[in-house]
């Protein structure tokens, strides 16, 4: 399934594309990539009484890294899967929620109620060790005292940042990102890695450093090693509202974050067109003209401002002129590579032992290069019969881990996923009637140490003369809210209005 690897690379060709001259149309903004940064922009232009704006996708659906897929019994994820419940500061992102009816209410403090269909329900995690499934992610089976003390002293330092304010205020870690305090004291963590933040800190426990980079891969497809330590705190304090507290509930769907997809896309279907490959940008007087290949026809825009939502690292292949002067360094903005699986099963496998803890929405492999199963109807409350899981496998592990998974044919990935989960369901052959695959060459931008608070991606966040920047590239971290944060600032950028709410920053004390 999946992505057009050899359309996407013609970009890298450099070939020059002339557009006939009946070929051509006007719109005031041009948007390139119909993801949620792109969707996000259009949303918000159309919210500011704008209609004359044109998005251009280069594949034949929208949605980007958020695409889902639709089907019996229910709908599944290709990649993004969920988004935890903002803030109440998140305003934006809140009337969002509102407008897909989404929300119940507000509590007497002001925090949104999500409507209860919506958030995850239980059993959310299980992890499976040594022949049995446990409840949660973190492994407590087993552990020992020097275990249990490791981990409540790393869930003091947590708390510590979740109190941590800088010097305006601002929390350290928060979402959007680009709401978190800029002070030295915490962007200093960015220096180094989470595996060395964790040994400096004399963590040593072996269930909680597997914890960790657990989470560095599920959130961003890298290791511990290879984790700023600043993105592993952020992951584990940056949805937590107060010390002390839970994070904040996950909303999902069977689909996962394709539902915002699909609402974004409806809320803009007439301004899309699909099937549209941007090869080439370059900047006028008079603003930015835009060059697409589509069904064999190449067109052109004359647009007078430009939102450029594809993948940064890309700017220098598209805009003319940029790599000769180039603003910043594009190659700064590296992304790492999947591979997901959906899984069509005739019905679930049986528990192997009566307490063995039950089927549930994360389903995670402890001794497991992959970052186990997500069951597609579990949020539907379908407990019985067919269902969808979707397989993730971060190429982390493997040198050249983008130029091996492009070598490896779909049976090498289907007995990589198989005999993983074969493990844990032996039956897992005789259930499954069909594999998909989708091969993600440039799934997720990498929060390598240095990136999050470096040079290049400050100098991005600026506008290239009438070309604004809007994915998420620009946070260092790949998520729903930072997408939807950068999508909406480059539209009130492009019209000069004020740019959103950063959310929760100036958040007091609690
Ligand atoms: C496996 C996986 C799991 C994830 N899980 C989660 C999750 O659970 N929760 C979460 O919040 N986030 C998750 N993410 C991250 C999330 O998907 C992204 O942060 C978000 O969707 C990025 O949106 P975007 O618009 O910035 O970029 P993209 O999704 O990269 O979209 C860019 C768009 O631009 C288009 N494009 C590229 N080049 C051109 C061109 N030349 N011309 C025209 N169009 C072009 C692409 O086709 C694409 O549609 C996950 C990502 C992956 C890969």
């Amino acid at each position: 399934m999946g992505q057009s690897v050899a359309l996407g690379h013609v970009i890298r060709e450099g070939r020059s594309f002339e557009v006939p001259a009946d070929n051509w149309r006007s719109a005031k903004v041009g948007i390139i990539g119909g993801g949620v940064a792109g969707l996000s922009a259009a949303w918000k232009l159309k919210k500011l009484g704008v209609e004359d704006f044109v998005l251009l996708e280069l594949e034949k659906e929208t949605g980007g890294t958020s695409i889902s897929g639709s089907g019996q019994p229910v709908g599944y994820p290709w990649g993004a899967h969920y988004l935890p419940v903002p803030f109440r500061e998140n305003t934006e992102l809140i009337e969002l929620l509102a407008e897909m009816s989404l929300l119940e209410g507000r509590t007497i403090e002001g925090d949104l109620i999500v409507k209860e269909q919506y958030l995850c329900r239980d059993p959310e995690e299980r992890v499976f060790y040594k022949g049995r499934w446990y409840d949660g992610l973190y492994l407590h089976a087993g552990e020992s005292e020097d275990d249990k003390r490791q981990l409540a002293e790393f869930q003091k330092i947590v708390d510590t940042w979740v109190n941590w304010r800088g010097s305006q205020g601002r929390r350290a870690f928060v979402v959007p990102s680009a709401s978190c305090s800029d002070d030295g004291g915490a962007t200093g963590l960015d220096k180094l890695s989470f595996a060395e933040w964790l040994r400096q800190n004399g963590f040593t426990s072996e269930r909680l450093i597997w914890y960790c980079d657990y989470a560095c891969r599920d959130d961003y497809g890298l290791k511990l090693e290879q984790t700023s330590a600043w993105a592993g705190l952020f992951y584990f304090c940056s949805r937590v509202r107060k010390s002390g507290g839970e994070s904040q509930p996950f909303i999902t769907f069977p689909e996962g974050n394709g539902k915002f997809v699909h609402h974004l896309t409806n809320s803009v279907s007439d301004k899309i067109l699909r099937s549209h490959m941007v090869v080439s940008v370059v900047p006028t007087e008079k603003g930015v003209d835009v060059v697409c290949l589509t069904d064999g026809q190449v067109r052109g825009f004359h647009c007078e401002k430009l939102i450029y939502a594809s993948p940064i690292f890309t700017a220098p292949y598209v805009i003319r002129g940029f790599a000769d002067d180039a603003p910043f360094a594009a190659n700064a903005f590296q992304h790492n590579s999947w591979f997901v699986t959906n899984l069509f099963l005739k019905d679930r496998p049986k528990p192997r032992f009566s307490r063995d803890f039950p089927l549930a929405w994360d389903n995670v492999l402890y001794e497991s290069p992959s970052l186990g199963y997500v069951n597609a109807t579990h949020q539907k409350g379908i407990d019985y019969g067919p269902t969808v899981w979707t397989y993730y496998y971060p190429m982390c592990h493997e040198e050249n881990g983008r130029t091996k998974l492009f070598n490896y044919t779909w049976r090498d990935l289907a007995d990589v996923c198989m005999t993983d989960l074969a493990r844990a369901h032996p039956e897992i052959y005789e259930l499954t009637d069909r594999i998909d695959i989708m091969r993600w060459g440039h799934a997720m931008i990498s929060p390598r140490p240095g990136f999050i608070w470096g040079e290049q991606r400050r100098k991005a966040m600026e506008p290239y003369g009438n070309i604004h920047f809007a994915h998420t590239d620009l946070s260092g971290i790949a998520l729903f809210e930072e997408a939807f944060y950068h999508g909406l600032r480059a539209a009130s950028r492009v019209l000069n209005t004020e740019t959103p709410s950063r959310g929760a920053s100036e958040t007091k004390d609690e």
